[in-house]
């Protein structure tokens, strides 16, 4: 198959790995937002999230806490971003699923922002009503019985930009 990580995972192009098993590979992206920034990798070709199985996202998710462990430990990182990007309007290059791990430092110069903005609590009603009751195709946990409250007010302000 022609991925780029799909290669990585059979050797057949190089990358700088720091974590390899059955399931999962993780190497150094080759443009870091920051040093340390990790793609962690299930081997298993899906393209996107919604895509893979349940026991490579799983192992994959271990993965990913563990080397955010490792990155703050060993980098002494002052906090972690794990991004993960589906489809190329969401910024998705590679399209084979993975997760980002990338180090934050004080005053570093990685910017990820997004405007706050705040919808109308009918739309907000609708668009809940609409997740909460369409069907999933994985087997999922029993639903709770509690009931949740929509939130009279915004819990934060809107308009202003979020800058992680
Ligand atoms: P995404 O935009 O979420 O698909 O991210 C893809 C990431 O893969 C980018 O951050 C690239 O820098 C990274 N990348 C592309 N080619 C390689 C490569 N050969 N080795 C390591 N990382 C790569
Ligand atoms: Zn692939």
């Amino acid at each position: 198959m022609d991925c780029l990580f799909c290669k990585i995972v059979k050797k057949e192009i190089p990358a700088r790995v720091v974590y390899n098993d059955d399931h999962t590979i993780a190497f150094l992206d080759i443009n870091p937002a920051n040093p340390g920034h990790i793609l962690v990798v299930p081997k298993k070709h899906h393209e996107s999230i919604m895509d893979a199985d349940n026991e490579s996202l799983e192992k994959a998710v271990l993965v990913v806490r563990d080397l955010s462990k490792k990155v703050k430990e060993e980098l002494k990182a002052e906090g972690v971003n794990v991004l993960q990007n589906n489809g190329k309007f969401a910024g998705q290059l590679v399209p084979h699923v993975h997760f980002h791990i990338i180090p934050r430092f004080q005053d570093d110069m990685v910017i990820i922002s997004y405007k706050r903005s705040q919808i109308a609590d009918a739309k907000m009603d609708e668009i809940r009503k609409k997740l909460e009751t369409a069907p999933i195709a994985y087997p999922k946990p029993a639903p709770k019985e509690e009931k949740h409250e929509a939130p009279k007010k915004p819990l934060m302000s809107p308009d202003k930009w979020v800058d992680l």
